[in-house]
């Protein structure tokens, strides 16, 4: 079998390239280990940057964000010398959030690829990446059967995540892996429960972050700081809900409106980036490229960006024959991606007792309370958090 693009994943960033070439007559087959219907099932981001809004808008993709996608705009900090709010749809460059469910999108985007005639390959699962180095690379996947088929290509485009066949496939010392762990771990909980505040909720306390974030009107997503190795049913709801309205200081602003947990996930706050994002005709996108912490909502908006600039990329050298923009295609994404992780990074050191991330430390904990006030009472400071909380 054979492709001129064998794109391996269909999550955000798979899709939306997958959905960019087939619009340009590029012939392409999407590769996805899950079923069907589990991958619409699977609940993550839910932040839309402004960015990504115009990206799907560009390529014809935003017709369910359009019609139940939520605009969002204000974020409140609840600390230990009290609350501010702020609106940063009035701030920095004006933008808000789109609240849309990264599943619905990844639904939408799977719908319209196939309703363009484009084939996604479910439960087939990539397992290695060959002859990347030369003009005709081969993906090996496992059927739904178990059978070994191969895939031949012009172009693979890895956008399988962190633990894919694209980054399995690197050979070593191909690329160079940077990597952090914040050194925090979070509990990340899908309630069935409508939002208990109009605004995202940040709240930092002796006992560690507290997270709260609309989905819809019947879904929030909770966070909740908790010690690394934690098993995602540890703790049993009563005391997932008593300690995020301490954290969140329920009994001085309000209390939450609690419900069925219906999805528990552990993360570690860890980042890394791959340097270069291409090996010979291999190409690395999403969560493939880089991990981010999710303390600052970046991965599925860097996922897409990725995706719209690979596409052009490959439109370029496959229909115009000039493969210069796929040179520059790591550069280009680097650029954005460093952006959010420095963001990221400062997000992750403004929501957390620094003592747990960096070392005990007095100094670190000073460092973070005037942060806190920086951001509370400085209006350029405030301009500067909304231009990067939102941009992409
Ligand atoms: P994925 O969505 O992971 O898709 C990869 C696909 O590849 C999957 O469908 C997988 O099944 C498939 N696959 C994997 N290996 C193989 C293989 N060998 N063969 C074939 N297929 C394979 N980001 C935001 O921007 N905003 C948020 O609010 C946000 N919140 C988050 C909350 C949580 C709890 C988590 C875990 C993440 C969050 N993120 C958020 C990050 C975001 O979900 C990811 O960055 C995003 O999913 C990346 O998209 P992707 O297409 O690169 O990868």
């Amino acid at each position: 079998d054979s492709a001129d693009v064998v794109i391996i994943g269909a999550g955000p960033a798979g899709l939306v390239l997958g959905n960019l070439l087939l619009r340009r007559g590029i012939d392409c087959v999407v590769l996805e280990r899950a079923g069907r219907d589990g991958l619409q099932k699977r609940a993550r981001a839910g932040f839309l940057a402004a960015n990504t809004v115009r990206i799907l808008a560009r390529g014809g993709l935003d017709g369910g964000l359009r019609r139940r996608g939520q605009e969002h705009s204000v974020c409140e900090f609840r600390t230990e010398e009290g609350r501010f709010r702020l609106d940063y749809r009035h701030l920095g460059r004006g933008e808000p959030h789109t609240v849309y469910p990264q599943h619905e999108l990844v639904s939408d985007l799977q719908e319209q690829f196939l309703d363009a005639g484009g084939t996604i390959l479910f439960d087939t699962e990539a397992v290695s990446v060959a002859d990347a180095d030369g003009p005709t690379p081969s993906v090996t996947v496992r059927d739904g059967d178990g059978r070994p088929v191969r895939w031949r290509a012009r172009y693979v485009a890895a956008c399988d995540g962190r633990h894919g066949a694209g980054r399995r496939s690197l050979p070593p010392g191909a690329v160079h892996r940077h990597h952090r762990d914040h050194g925090v771990t979070w509990l990340g909980l899908l309630a069935e429960a409508p939002p208990s505040l109009d605004a995202v909720g940040y709240a930092i306390h002796p006992s560690g972050f507290a997270g709260h974030m609309a989905r819809s009107a019947e879904i929030t997503r909770y966070y909740l700081q908790c010690e690394r190795g934690t098993r995602p049913d540890a703790w049993h709801e009563e005391r997932i809900w008593d300690e995020l309205a301490l954290r969140m200081r329920a009994a001085e602003y309000g209390p939450l409106r609690r419900g069925p947990f219906v999805q528990r996930t552990v993360v570690d706050l860890e980042s890394d980036v791959l340097e270069p994002l291409r090996h010979g005709s291999l190409f690395l996108v999403g969560d493939a490229a880089g991990l981010i912490s999710p303390s600052a909502a970046k991965g599925a908006n860097l996922a897409v960006l990725e995706a719209e600039i690979l596409a052009h990329a490959l439109t370029d050298a496959l229909v115009h024959g000039d493969p210069e923009p796929l040179d520059r295609y790591s550069e280009r994404c680097l650029v954005h991606i460093w952006r959010a992780q420095e963001f990221s990074h400062w997000m992750v050191r403004l929501l957390h007792d620094a003592s747990d991330s960096e070392g005990a430390s007095l100094f670190q904990e000073r460092l973070r309370h005037s942060r806190i006030a920086s951001l509370r009472t400085s209006p350029t400071q405030q301009d500067w958090f909304a231009e990067n909380y939102v941009g992409i």
